[in-house]
């Protein structure tokens, strides 16, 4: 009898909270580890500060000299703070974080030690790339990586090592990361949005994408997570019978964090907040053991290194404190699942909310002006969208019974609707001034600066508008928010670069006024965007045909999904706004299958493991138990042992009948991975495993999940899920 189970849950019951130092003042250790523009003002000449402040803003590069300098800087307060090493981090297609360390030394031919690290080792690194994704680009050009320093997120120090986050390119230009598309993506739309905004403010020189992401999780005792190997080896339990089936567990129970989470909350929050990370932690969770984690907004790319990072410090933290935290989007089957809103907005450089209704009539125009276009544009690119949060793991929340539903749609409240079915109505061309006027005082001038009948309403929505903001609810706790960050903001920018040029076109050829231009094209993107727009929840089978009936894609799952990347629209929108190359974007959709298919193989074979090697040998044991109590009833009363015997043997058949079936699933799929594997087309590969292999994964948990019914707690050597969703 395998006693790692019951070791398990010995040991979990022994723990007690760690202690852990209190915070202390948060404004005094925030980003303490950061070489912010603080520490540039302490470090740096007024030259390198300028130059580096520059490129944050405008994008300007660093010169050599410029980098030299910025790299001893960096280099002397990282000593100082303790740090032996540097790193370049990074963001492989992958999905997590890579780094190589270089110390700082040097050791010279004769064995004196030299500090090392100059402006050429901060501006670019030569990582070994080979082992990164690339979906081909590097065997076409040439099999290195180059890794660059980005400013705009500013280095700080983990540990012992200097870590500056970097794009990851290959030696042609070609991005082999994530951050290089986000950081074109965040270009594009200022571009465009700037444009748009100087209609209503000359002064506006710049607009950036703002991310708030909001992280959920859950944290179970260490022990009990490496005792299985579906956990330890897939991030999720592929089989296990859920407690109290269909229901959460008892609220009561679970209402109150348990102390061992708190200390282990109260650490993280440190950590986050010494490496600059704005966190305001939240304990709010639906499921047992369910957490959820959220700072204050920021800048999106440095938005998305900082959750990135957040992820690590997660793992690294709950170490200490005898935890594994589990990312997957769906961990347990039968309880809720975890996501990661991505809150977005833009904002100007002089401090203005573009989403954020204001208190004149001019500001609302504009504060339209961004709602509508941001809506023609999900309803121009909804299906793009959709792929942009498509995943192995992801699969288990969109397309199945769980919010938001994989129909990309967006809501916006009726007080908004109301606004947009009033503008439907303005007249095409000229305005009179009586409309104008209108216009002004009861349609736009009508929008309250607080929209707050927006924020709770509807919590289904993958979409929704609250307040002064867009919240995209269907990211995948694991993902890396570049990837749906980067496809909104490419989108948008395409959008409002569109209506710039009509707008443009009507002031110049037909002679309209400026805001009688803008009502005549946002009333054609209303008219013409409707269908995205769907404020019931998106949960009943009616909205799914009511989707299709108006033409909204409804891709259940990640193969399917991802075939869009790479239609004829999607390649000439990534041209056209010089995000991705049609190189990179196939190099892209080929990385991300080949995720896919790698994921569902190993949860496959991982399961065939602990069907063979532990469902079915203590199924066997638990079975012969009780056929020897059977025999010894017939040898004890003989004939009459039936009535006895009953029982036991009824478990026997039930056991024996669900053995079955279960080998035969399990061979069945055994045999399914084989075809898919034969496959030679990538797409074709993962369509099948998703067709043909993931099906049975289900079928094959439930023999399982009745097995563990059926048979003795004393013998069942896989820690349940009422041990598992237990901290004590
Ligand atoms: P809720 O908890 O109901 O989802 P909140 O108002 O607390 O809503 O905000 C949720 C998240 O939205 C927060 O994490 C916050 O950082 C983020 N957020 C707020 N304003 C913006 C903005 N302008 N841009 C991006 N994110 C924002
Ligand atoms: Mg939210």
């Amino acid at each position: 009898m395998s006693r790692l189970r019951f070791d398990a849950i010995l040991e979990s019951q022994k723990r007690t909270p760690l202690a852990v130092e209190d915070a202390g003042r948060r404004s005094e250790i925030f980003a303490s580890n950061v070489f912010n523009d603080e520490r540039m003002l302490q470090y740096l000449t007024k030259d390198a500060l300028d130059s580096v402040r520059n490129a944050i803003f405008s994008g300007s590069k660093i010169n050599r000299k410029i980098a030299d300098q910025v790299a001893e800087a960096m280099k002397g307060w990282a000593i100082t703070m303790g740090a032996t090493h540097y790193t370049h981090w990074f963001q492989p297609l992958t999905g997590a974080t890579a780094e190589k360390h270089d110390a700082f030394f040097d050791l010279l031919d004769d064995g004196r030690a030299l500090e090392k690290f100059g402006g050429a080792q901060l501006v670019q690194q030569e990582p070994d790339a080979s082992s990164f994704p690339s979906g081909g680009i590097r065997n076409t050009f040439e099999a290195r990586g180059y890794t660059a320093w980005d400013p705009t997120s500013p280095a700080f120090v983990y540990g012992t090592t200097l870590c500056i986050p970097t794009v990851f390119v290959s030696y042609t230009g070609e991005a082999l990361d994530n951050k290089t598309p986000l950081l074109r993506a965040l270009n594009a739309i200022d571009e465009a949005a700037t444009g748009v905004a100087k209609y209503f403010d000359k002064n506006v020189v710049k607009v950036s994408a703002t991310l708030g992401w909001e992280q959920e999780y859950f944290l179970i005792d260490r022990a009990l997570a490496n005792s299985r190997t579906d956990i330890s080896l897939t991030g999720r339990t592929l089989i296990g019978n859920a407690a109290a089936k269909g229901q959460q567990l008892d609220d009561h129970y679970f209402g109150v964090i348990p102390n061992r989470a708190i200390a282990f909350m109260k650490e993280l929050e440190r950590e986050c907040l010494v490496l600059g990370i704005p966190v305001k932690t939240r304990h709010n969770e639906v499921a047992p053991n369910q957490f959820e984690l959220a700072p204050v907004f920021e800048e999106a790319n440095l938005a998305v290194d900082h959750n990135l990072l957040l992820m690590d410090v997660m793992d690294k933290v709950a170490a200490k404190h005898n935890f594994k935290v589990l990312f997957h989007e769906k961990p347990f089957e039968g309880i809720n699942g975890s996501g990661k809103h991505n809150n977005w907005s833009l904002t100007t450089d002089t401090g203005v909310n573009l989403l954020s209704p204001g208190s004149t009539p001019m500001k609302n125009l504009q504060f339209l002006t961004f709602f509508v276009n941001t809506i023609k544009a999900v309803d121009n690119y909804e299906e793009l969208l959709r792929s942009s949060i498509a995943s192995a793991s992801n699969d288990h929340r969109l397309g199945a019974n769980e919010a938001p539903p994989a129909i990309i749609s967006i809501f916006i409240g009726t007080q908004l609707g109301n606004v947009l079915d009033e503008l439907e109505g303005v007249t095409k061309g000229k305005l009179s001034p009586e409309e104008k006027t209108e216009l002004k005082l009861n349609v736009v001038g009508k929008i309250p600066e607080i929209l707050l009948d927006n924020t709770d309403r509807n919590r289904t929505s993958p979409f929704a508008f609250t307040g002064n903001k867009f919240e995209m609810r269907g990211v995948g706790s694991k993902t890396n928010c570049a990837k749906p960050m980067t496809i909104l903001n490419t989108i948008v920018a395409k959008q409002l670069r569109d209506f710039k040029k009509e707008v443009d076109a009507l002031i110049d050829k037909k002679s309209l006024k400026k805001d009688e231009a803008v009502f005549n094209v946002l009333r054609e993107y209303i008219k013409t965007s409707k269908r995205i727009r769907f404020d019931g929840d998106g949960y009943s089978m009616d909205w799914e045909k009511e989707a299709k009936r108006r033409k909204l894609s409804n891709n259940k799952n990640t193969p399917d999904a991802l075939k869009v990347l790479t239609s004829a629209d999607s390649i000439s929108l990534f041209q056209a706004t010089g995000v991705l190359s049609e190189t990179e974007i196939k190099a892209r959709q080929e990385v991300e299958l080949e995720a896919y298919i790698m994921h569902v193989q190993i949860e496959g074979r991982v399961l065939i493991d602990m069907v063979y090697n532990q469902v079915i040998p203590t199924a066997v044991e638990y079975q012969s138990r009780l056929i020897k109590n059977v025999l010894g009833l017939k040898e004890i009363y003989g004939a009459a042992h039936k009535g006895l015997s009953d029982t036991t043997a009824s478990i026997i058949e039930n056991i024996g009948e669900n053995m079955a079936e279960l080998k035969k699933k399990t061979d069945a799929m055994r045999a399914a991975i084989t075809r898919a594997d034969k496959q030679a087309d990538t797409h074709k590969k993962a369509s099948t495993y998703c067709d043909s292999v993931f099906p049975y994964f289900l079928e094959i948990r439930g023999h399982c999940d009745n097995l563990e019914q059926l048979v003795d707690d004393q013998l069942w050597p896989l820690t349940k899920y009422r041990e598992l969703l237990f901290i004590k």
